[in-house]
């Protein structure tokens, strides 16, 4: 159990030519400024610092990498062990053919589809939608406006727990709608994507419309994780004897989710699939609001709704998940 496991301390790692920061204070960093703080949040210096220290890290100590928590509940009760934040010896973006970018995985998706466009490398674009990280988009296989991280990366690169490095294949990653198939414990750490030779003031073009159309669509000024809830697959859609195009924003909206509130978490109104913080929320009302949907949907329509969202930390052990 993670609320089990003792707080670590500085003293129980290895030295690193990183930085250690002990109580960091996670929650507020994320994109729902709330929730707790990692035991120890680690940023490394450079890969082979990183490898250095799974290497000698005890292995009985949680270690989780983490983007810019734009996916993500950090719990109230604290992240345990050691969270990696990937900082500047991640962020390279470098060109290696005419259309084949290698990049790494702290840097933004925003600056991946903005270097390609520069370069004239089509196919990118789409990550200009999406507020996170590359190592974010290999774990969660991001998509938007009909493509996904899976459709144009060639390979990703990540450390296993004990620090060896493994390079896979598209293939071998067994992508699939917002998951990736890479063991729990890979921490990427860069992706090498393939675009199409483009036209820059094209592609730049395409990146506008996309910022556009999300600006409409999505409450992107609010504190919000993206979608809560993945769409149902279609054969859940069949059992539940309903139109096998429906959304997950729909069966929300259906069961009076829309505007919603537990404590200061409510369902946006604009896009009832995203949670906001309106201001006070603590990541246990979030859970709670999410939860209740779950129930309310479940109870509506007999579909078992699965968190997109991650939530990360010790749980609150009062606080009874509503469905299972
Ligand atoms: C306004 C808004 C709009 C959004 N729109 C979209 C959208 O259109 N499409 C879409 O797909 N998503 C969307 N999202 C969700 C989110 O941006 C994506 O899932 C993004 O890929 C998460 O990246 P991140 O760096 O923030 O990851 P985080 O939230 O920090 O982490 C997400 C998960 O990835 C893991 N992870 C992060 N980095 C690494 C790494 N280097 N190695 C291994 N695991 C890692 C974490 O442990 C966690 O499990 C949206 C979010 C917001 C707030």
């Amino acid at each position: 159990m993670l609320g089990e496991i003792p707080k670590v301390k500085i003293e129980d790692l290895p030295p690193v030519r990183g930085r250690y920061t002990e109580d960091a204070p996670l929650g507020a960093f994320g994109w729902f400024r709330t929730g707790g703080t990692a035991d120890i949040l680690f940023k490394p210096a450079d890969e082979e610092d990183l490898i250095d220290f799974l290497k000698a890290c005890p292995t009985h100590i949680p270690v989780t990498p983490i983007g810019v928590l734009s996916n993500t509940i950090i719990r109230d009760n604290g992240v345990p062990g050691v969270v990696i934040r990937f900082g500047r010896g991640f962020t390279d973006i470098e060109q290696e053919d005419e259309t084949v970018l290698q990049i790494g995985a702290a840097a933004l998706d925003l600056n991946a589809a903005i270097t390609s466009a520069r370069l004239g490398i089509a196919g990118l674009e789409f990550f200009s939608g999406i507020p996170g990280s590359i190592g974010g988009a290999l774990r969660m296989n991001a998509g938007a406006y009909g493509t996904e991280t899976k459709d144009v990366l060639v390979e990703a690169v990540y450390l296993d727990r004990a620090g060896q490095i493994i390079h896979a294949k598209t293939d071998d990653l067994n992508m699939s709608y917002r998951h990736s198939g890479a063991p729990s414990d890979a921490m990427f750490i860069r992706g090498i994507f393939k675009g199409e030779i483009g036209e820059t003031p094209q592609i730049e073009a395409r990146i506008s419309e996309i910022k556009a159309r999300r600006a409409e669509t999505q409450p992107i000024k609010s504190q919000t994780g993206g979608s809560t809830f993945a769409n149902p697959k279609p054969e859940e859609l069949a059992a539940a004897k309903l139109p096998e195009d429906m959304k997950v924003w729909q069966l929300i909206d259906k069961v009076g989710g829309r505007g919603f509130k537990v404590g200061g978490a409510q369902m946006s109104e604009l896009h009832c699939n995203f949670m906001i913080n309106t201001g006070d929320a603590s990541a246990q009302d979030l859970e709670d609001l999410g939860e209740e949907m779950r129930r309310r949907v479940y109870d509506d329509s007999g579909i078992t709704l699965r968190w997109e969202i991650r939530r990360l930390g010790r749980p609150d052990n009062a606080h009874n998940v509503l469905l299972q």
